[in-house]
């Protein structure tokens, strides 16, 4: 109840009253619903059944689109609560769940959440059909080690689909870097965050350009693609996603 009314107040901090709009669509985690815009943002667009954002909104549609057997699929979402957390947890066959958190070991818990860090997964080989993520890979300091840790834990034929904010360039930026152990700013720091989340900026690595496509196929992937899902809903401008697959 708490969380849900700190939503509330945040949405109300959200608001601008002339570029409010709802429209009536189907959600891809929650089924017939009104979505709200509550300002001419990407996170300004939520759904009002399961808080799904225009971010979440993207990945639940190309799942829909592309993963046809979910029910047979064990997956892995690199994040512990949500929309898309609730709607894997009853679609997929298993599904494997993770937070961050720097304090303590990778593989163990607190209250409940598994301790991961993508860079170092402590999943076994080949543990997975599908691994999900939304806006995790800008903010990992070496995302080369990132898509290679992805590929280990997936099954042959398996599928990572996931977000990142993507510019219109070929060439992804590096903003920052970590070199013996400390950040190093190539460019003014950026951090983002969640206004309908609590907490402090995340600092974002880089910018990625098209040229996320080649990392992944580097790292192991036989397909890397860009998605954009259909557009749905008038206002909003879907997200294009990526995904991408293991050779069978
Ligand atoms: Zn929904």
């Amino acid at each position: 109840m708490t969380g849900w009314s700190s939503r509330v107040r945040a949405g109300v901090a959200l608001l601008n009253p002339r570029e409010f709009a709802l429209a009536l669509a189907r959600c891809p985690y929650c089924g017939p619903s009104v979505f709200v815009r509550l300002r001419r943002e990407e996170t300004g667009v939520r759904c009002t059944r399961c808080a799904a954002s225009a971010v979440h909104l993207a990945l639940g549609w190309v799942l829909r689109d592309r993963v046809v057997r979910l029910g047979d699929c064990d997956a892995c979402e690199l994040s512990a609560r949500g929309p898309l957390v609730a709607f894997l947890r009853r679609s997929a066959r298993s599904l494997a769940t993770s937070e961050y958190f720097a304090d303590i070991a990778l593989g163990t818990s607190r209250d409940g959440v598994r301790c991961e860090d993508v860079q170092r997964l402590t999943y076994a080989d080949a543990s997975f059909d599908l691994v999900t993520h939304t806006e995790v890979l800008e903010h990992v300091p070496d995302d080369a080690r990132a898509f290679i840790e992805l590929s280990r834990v997936l099954r042959a034929g398996g599928a990572t689909i996931f977000t990142v904010p993507m510019h219109e360039g070929e060439c992804t930026v590096e903003r920052a870097r970590l070199r013996y152990g400390v950040i190093e700013h190539l460019h003014a720091p950026v951090y983002h965050t969640d206004p309908l989340r609590a907490g402090a900026g995340i600092l974002a690595f880089r910018d990625y350009g098209y040229d996320i496509l080649d990392r992944l196929r580097s790292a192991g992937f036989a397909e890397a693609v860009l998605v954009t899902p259909v557009q749905r809903i008038p206002w909003i401008v879907p997200r294009a996603v990526v995904a991408a697959r293991k050779s069978a």
